[in-house]
């Protein structure tokens, strides 16, 4: 008898949340989707001035409440993927985040998607999403420098703008965005510039993609490169991704790096160049014995700005290496992790470069 109560209590309780979801969805906005992963954005600390805090502390539902007027710029749900501060991001956490991007783009009743996410490797996880996100359709990341139980957190206000263009269809075809600080970014341009200040992404080389205040945006220019539905690369079927080292250098840097790398299983490796892209003898030798094993080196550089060329100081002609052309080392990296999906020639492999 109490159990066919019970069974009729809560089928009146099921039915009064359906209810009241539909009643709270308004038919003339946009229906944007919040895929939540961690970072300082869901971070807290003890008290609202100290350095230190924990990132990936708060929850989706937490975070939308602490926004107010979200829900006048679209009907806005979330969904809790991972919650880990972004030097925690994976391999696997981005094959799932890419296929359930794909997956809701691909519905009539999502027009936008948001991902918050940390800063620390936001422009490699907004790369990767531009290369094997199929869909036309907004999608923005966003994260905050400051933790969300900070004075002055930025986190509800980058979360607020990043909804407004989520839901403008405008920001169609424009790829993975990026947006903090009042700035659009595109994917392939942006990168994190400063440690600590809230003012940290900047795109170097081709500028801001546009500028979004309390909302109201504007787009400058369309991202370089190639990207959505027209790029060659997906995840579908994918469960791993190759492994792909970089390696940093310096004033004599210990060539044995890249062997210890291979030794360690790697299929490609990056080298954060001086300069264009250059290295010291005894590292460039080594890359060469690795090239001509099969490995796949690419040249990029740890400076902030400007192209590494093709056959300048290096002949990568000589040498089997390929240039990074503008993805600096961590991009390079997401690139050749996915080109290694399959067998490529390296001329194959420069074209990439050229083009994404
Ligand atoms: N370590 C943090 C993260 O990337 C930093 C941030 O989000 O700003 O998750």
């Amino acid at each position: 008898m109490l159990n066919t109560i019970s069974k009729k209590l809560l089928t009146v309780v099921i039915i009064t949340m359906t209810f009241n979801f539909a009643a709270a969805q308004n038919k003339d906005l946009p229906n944007v989707v919040i895929l939540a992963t961690g970072g300082t954005i869901a971070g807290s600390a003890a008290t609202g001035t100290q350095a230190g805090y924990t990132s990936g502390q708060v929850g989706i539902e937490t975070m939308i409440a602490a926004v107010p007027g979200i829900k006048d710029l679209a009907n806005v749900t979330g969904e809790q993927l991972s919650n880990v501060g972004s030097q925690d991001m994976s391999v696997e956490i981005w094959l799932k985040l890419a296929n359930r991007v794909n997956e809701l783009l691909s519905r009539d009743d999502v027009d936008g998607i948001v991902i918050t996410h940390g800063t620390d490797t936001q422009e490699e996880t907004a790369f990767f999403l531009n290369l094997v996100v199929k869909s036309y359709k907004p999608v923005v990341t966003t994260g905050s420098m400051r933790p969300s139980t900070a004075v002055s957190a930025e986190g509800p206000l980058n979360l607020y703008n990043a909804v407004a263009i989520a839901a403008d269809s405008n920001a169609s075809g424009y790829g993975v965005l990026v947006v903090m600080n009042d700035q659009i970014h595109s994917a392939h341009g942006v990168t994190k510039t400063n440690t600590t200040s809230v003012q940290t992404f900047m795109s170097p080389m081709h500028g801001l993609t546009g500028a979004v205040i309390y909302g109201k945006h504007e787009f400058y220019s369309k991202p370089h490169g190639i990207f959505g539905p027209e790029s060659e690369f997906s995840i579908e079927g994918v469960t791993s991704l190759p492994r792909v080292d970089i390696i940093y250098t310096g004033v004599d840097t210990p060539a044995d790096l890249v062997d210890l790398s291979i030794k360690a299983g790697a299929k490609g490796i990056v080298i954060a160049g001086v300069g264009n892209g250059n290295m010291n003898a005894a590292t460039l030798k080594a890359c060469k014995n690795a090239a001509e094993n099969g490995i796949v080196v690419v040249r990029s550089t740890r400076v902030p700005t400007g192209y590494v060329l093709r056959n300048a100081e290096i002949n990568d002609d000589e040498n089997k290496t390929v240039a990074s052309d503008e993805l600096n080392a961590q991009k390079s990296r997401v690139l050749l992790m996915l080109a290694l999906l399959k067998d490529r020639s390296l001329e194959d492999i420069q074209k990439l470069f050229y083009t994404y």
